[in-house]
């Protein structure tokens, strides 16, 4: 919900844009910390999510880590004030560049996805007479129950390493000279809500832990990756993932040695419910068997319906407001919620049952936080979606 002087002042800026609730934004950066102290849990924030600077200032401010994906993160992450030791670069097509970036950066770990990157990155260090830190990114073979879109822990995906290649992994380690090895790490999909996933997750970590241990290498630190799932279908009732459920799973079932560490990714439970993206109603067309609601914000500002199929929360933030104080009788109409652009695909949902709207009604579509702004694209030659803060 947004509250009346949010209104106004939306009013009266240009769409679209995405509007950013940095109060939201660190009430659940603090449960999430809180419920990892609890026990002893490191949490690094997967950047890609969302990039914008005020937010990564936020997360760096409490105390997090980072996830990066690409040298470009490696260097924002260090430029926000994220600690080296805190770093952590994962991705199955890592440059040389990239790998050369964050061995002169000292980063925490290369989270390493084949055994040929692994010598790569080996070569790399030598040149540099340096020893580099590396996770072994092992392919779990667990389902995560989410949308086959965003899978990444089964077999058939390109991520991490798989079980029957471990011994070649450990013969690769033992001729690497520039490599240190610290531990495994783990990333089994996006927007998984059913915790007992990550059950089977700790089961499957338990086993990889013992294969390296009994194979003589040491395991410091346990990954278990992110992908906790957030709420869009009620932004407003439950604006705050269940860290402490997701923690306890693994606080429950993962075997944790003294002295080992145990760290997570988070990226969409963080920042998802943070963001809307604003825009307005450009054109009401009206068809013989459907509406149209066209909004000057398309699948250039915000492609995840279009590419994941996603449900995003679509609201009249106009008319919602003018009805909780007037209480008219119910004039609600079904729409396809569409965007400017010349694709059939730009359309944000089917059959959205909204308040009847009209031309200047602004449009909220929310939880827009995760992989909404950081996936915006200048297609058309549109004009770059900018930020608004709560504050
Ligand atoms: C994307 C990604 C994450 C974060 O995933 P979320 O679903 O946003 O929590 C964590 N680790 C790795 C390696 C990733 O690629």
């Amino acid at each position: 919900m947004f509250s009346i002087d949010t209104l106004t002042r939306f009013q009266a800026l240009e769409t679209p844009f995405y509007f950013y609730d940095l109060g939201l934004l660190s009430q659940t950066l603090k449960a999430c910390k809180t419920a990892a102290d609890k026990y002893g849990f490191h949490v690094h924030y997967a950047m890609k999510a969302n990039f914008d600077p005020k937010v990564l200032e936020t997360i760096q401010s409490f105390g997090l880590g980072a996830d990066c994906v690409s040298g470009n993160e490696v260097k924002a992450a260090i430029a926000t004030g994220f600690r080296k030791e805190q770093v952590v670069f994962a991705g199955v097509g890592k440059s040389d560049k990239e790998i050369n970036l964050a061995l002169d950066a000292d980063i925490f770990s290369f989270n390493v996805e084949s055994i040929q990157e692994l010598t790569i990155i080996n070569d790399l260090a030598k040149a540099k007479d340096k020893t580099a830190r590396v996770a072994i990114r092992i392919n779990p073979n667990v389902d995560a129950h989410t949308h086959h879109f965003i899978t990444t822990g089964l077999d058939e995906n390109k991520f991490g390493i798989n079980s029957w290649q471990l011994s070649e992994v450990a013969e690769t380690l033992r001729s690497c000279s520039n490599i240190q090895f610290i531990g495994i790490h783990f990333h089994i999909g996006s927007q998984i809500t059913d915790l007992t996933v990550y059950k089977s997750l700790c089961i499957r970590i338990n086993e990889m832990q013992t294969w390296f241990e009994d194979h003589g290498f040491p395991v410091k630190v346990l990954n278990a990756g992110g992908g906790l799932g957030v709420d869009y279908h009620h932004p407003d009732q439950d604006p705050i993932p269940d860290f402490e459920g997701y923690f306890k799973v693994f606080k429950d079932f993962l075997n944790v040695i003294p002295g080992q560490e145990v760290h997570f990714e988070l990226g969409r439970a963080l920042v998802a419910q943070s963001a809307s993206l604003i825009s307005r109603v450009l054109y009401v067309k009206y068809g013989q068997k459907k509406n149209f609601l066209v909004l000057d914000a398309g699948m250039t500002e915000l492609i995840r319906p279009m590419l994941y199929q996603a449900y995003m929360k679509i609201e009249n933030i106009s008319r919602n407001a003018q009805d909780s104080g007037l209480k008219t009788q119910d004039s609600r109409l079904k729409y396809d919620v569409v965007g400017p652009i010349c694709e059939s695909t730009d359309c944000f949902q089917k059959d959205v049952t909204l308040q009847e709207s009209f031309r200047g009604d602004l449009i909220a579509v929310r939880t827009a936080g995760a992989y909404g702004q950081v996936m915006a694209s200048r297609y058309n030659l549109r004009d770059a979606v900018g930020s608004v803060y709560s504050e």
